[in-house]
């Protein structure tokens, strides 16, 4: 028989980092070059299938990364039980952002919330701003999953989902 479950995930990061493009990559294999920016937040739902019985369903909270839409941001992480925090590997400010985004979700959010970091934007190698080895070195200590994703070609984006479903507390 099969194993289900199902978990709530939250998507944060700065404005334009890809959130939503790495939502609509790993919900639809779809990638649309001129999306709109998210109004709010957006709710999506999309299941991970894991060997040998099990399915993870999440159900995905998409936020709009903009500052006036800060204060919302705990109605959709307070009862997360993961959060993929993604910054732009060609902006070392977006970074910035990220770390600040994971300092709140570790203070405010559940104790045992499942945290990814995106580096998102893999793709764009000539303008990359953020070393990987540093990106990393801060994921370790700061205990997070860390993934150099690409919401353009799809590298590492169901990597990501899935690892991040194999940490999840099933029965
Ligand atoms: P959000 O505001 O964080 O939800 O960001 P969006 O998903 O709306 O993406 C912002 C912009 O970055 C859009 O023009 C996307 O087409 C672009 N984008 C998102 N992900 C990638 C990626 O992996 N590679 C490249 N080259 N562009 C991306
Ligand atoms: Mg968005």
């Amino acid at each position: 028989s099969e194993r289900f479950a199902q978990f709530k995930l939250v998507l944060l990061g700065e404005s334009a980092v890809g959130k939503s493009s790495l939502v609509n990559r790993f919900a639809k294999d779809r990638f649309d070059e001129f999306r709109q920016s998210t109004i709010g937040a957006a709710f999506l739902t999309q299941s991970v299938r894991l060997e040998p019985d099990t399915v993870i369903k999440f159900e995905i909270w998409d936020t709009a990364g903009q500052e006036r839409y800060k204060s919302l941001a705990p109605m959709y992480y307070r009862n997360a039980n993961c959060a993929v925090v993604v910054f732009d590997l060609t902006s070392s400010t977006s970074l910035g952002r990220a770390k600040s985004w994971v300092k709140e979700l570790q203070l405010q959010a559940s104790d045992n919330i499942v945290i990814a970091l995106a580096a998102n934007k893999a793709d764009l190698t000539s303008k990359r701003q953020v070393d990987r080895e540093e990106a990393a070195e801060y994921a370790r200590e700061a205990g997070l999953l860390y993934f150099e994703t690409s919401a353009k070609t799809g590298e590492s984006v169901k990597e990501m989902f899935k690892a991040i479903a194999e940490r999840m507390p099933i029965e």
